[in-house]
């Protein structure tokens, strides 16, 4: 604020996939990797191969949904079905689920030699928008009306290198389940075509919602950033990065506004194209890179990698321009960007921030700390008394292994007030700290209220 905005706050613009380096660009801009500066230098390795599941067992998975991944067996070798679907065979990689005794959550990998099968399954309907290599549309399944988000992806069209970010995404998304990350029901995938059919999130994008209100309140972001967290932390002890958060990546599925007039959104993490499982643990490291012991550095001995850190940054850049609007470093080029970034100077000076407690700020201060390995972890954000304060208070003292908490973390304003999770909103919370808050204060509508999409990529 005060310094020349680049276009849109930085909101407006679209990350473009860069095929050669993995990493990410504004469309308008030149991709990062190609310039000399790296901003966040990341250790982790992608895992192109299919990756076990990390999730339970999947008895929670709605009856429609079961029904429509049974249909889909169904017709796949059903006798009567065209004969254009009748070498639907599932991926031998499939076969190749589960990690130790972790349970599975198989997500069918179907093949067919062309789209003709799935347009018997699903009627399409409107497009919910344009990404990088493909057109998200909305699908309903005929049989049980269910609603689903199908990407398409043309992968001639893509190329070779999009198409094995989207491998990758779709690996990735299968070994993974949480109330706050994308579901992914099934995979088609023809020799020219891929799709991906996932859980529809009827109201957007997180950036358009931000759009229309400017700036959220103080809870609205909290209960944004828990889930968030909550997602994060799940990642990280699964050892994914995810690598591109950002307010465009951020999904809502549904939406309710409460007694006191406060949005309640159903946040989902979306694309997974930059995301990276990183490999072995201690020994492999210690076994692999590090050679002698007499020339080993501190952190290889004490595993310390911080590469999943970066994600950490990103929810801090997410708080702050949920809480005033706009993003918390712009400047007229890209290299004075990077400068701000890099010195890492939070500014309050806005009239908004006024009204935002000081344990925020703290957050915020603890998420964007330059050196990664003194920024909180997202265990310690999930721990941490903005978050889940009745928590913190039976914890006392809970505070950041890698630094003492500021002085400001300790105190609340009275703009702050806290809430139990609504049923749909639960994620891993409810299972720790969050339940220790139920009954706590706010009263709220259950009617959901449906938010206007107005975005709507042509
Ligand atoms: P990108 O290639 O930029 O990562 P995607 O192809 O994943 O984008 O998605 C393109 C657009 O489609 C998104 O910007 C979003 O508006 C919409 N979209 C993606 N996934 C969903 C979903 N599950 N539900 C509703 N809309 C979606």
């Amino acid at each position: 604020m005060g310094v020349q905005k680049m276009a849109d706050s930085g909101f407006g613009k679209k990350t473009a996939k860069c095929p050669n380096c993995s990493s990410t660009s504004q469309k308008d801009a030149p991709c990062v990797s190609s310039s000399k500066t790296r901003l966040i230098p990341v250790l982790v390795a992608a895992d192109t191969s299919d990756t076990s599941s990390l999730g339970e067992p999947d008895s929670s998975i709605p009856l429609e949904r079961k029904k429509d991944q049974q249909l889909i067996k169904y017709k796949a070798f059903a006798k009567d079905v065209p004969s254009k679907s009748s070498n639907i065979e599932k991926k031998p990689s499939q076969q190749q689920w589960g990690r130790g005794n972790v349970s599975e959550v198989k997500v069918p990998h179907i093949r067919l030699d062309d789209g003709a099968a799935i347009q018997e399954i699903y009627t399409f309907g409107k497009i919910l928008g344009k990404g990088s290599f493909g057109v998200v549309i909305e699908a309903i399944n005929k049989e049980t009306g269910t609603k689903w988000a199908i990407k398409k992806v043309n992968k001639e069209k893509a190329g070779s290198s999009a198409v094995k970010l989207l491998e990758q995404e779709v690996n990735i998304l299968k070994s993974v389940k949480h109330e706050h990350i994308i579901h992914l029901e099934q995979v088609f995938e023809t020799p020219k075509k891929m799709y991906l059919v996932m859980e529809l999130c009827e109201d957007g994008e997180l950036r358009e919602i931000l759009k229309r209100k400017e700036h959220l309140s103080e809870n609205e972001t909290r209960w944004i950033i828990q889930s968030l967290a909550s997602a994060i932390a799940y990642l990280h002890n699964n050892d994914i990065v995810h690598r591109d958060l950002k307010l465009e990546n951020i999904m809502v599925k549904s939406s309710f506004t409460d007694a006191n007039n406060e949005m309640n959104l159903n946040i989902k993490v979306t694309d997974f194209g930059l995301a990276a499982k990183k490999h072995g643990g201690s020994e492999a490291m210690l076994q692999s890179a590090c050679g002698t012991p007499t020339y080993m550095a501190p952190e290889v001995i004490n595993d310390h990698d911080y590469s999943q850190q970066c994600d950490i940054w990103s929810i801090g850049v997410i708080m702050y321009s949920l809480l005033c609007g706009e993003p918390p470093f712009s400047a007229s080029s890209e290299e004075k960007l990077f400068e701000l970034i890099r010195k890492g100077e939070l500014h309050f000076s806005d009239p908004v921030w006024e009204s935002i407690s000081d344990c925020a700020k703290s957050v915020l201060k603890q998420l964007m700390k330059v050196d990664p390995a003194h920024r909180i972890t997202a265990k310690e954000l999930l721990d941490n008394q903005w978050i889940t304060p009745t928590a913190h208070k039976k914890k006392f003292p809970v505070k950041s292994k890698k630094e003492n908490v500021d002085s400001l973390d300790t105190g609340n304003s009275n703009s702050t007030r806290y809430r139990p999770l609504p049923a749909g909103l639960k994620g891993e919370l409810e299972k720790s700290s969050v339940a220790s808050n139920q009954g706590a204060t706010a009263k709220y509508s259950t009617k959901p209220t449906a938010l206007p999409r107005t975005k709507k990529k042509p």
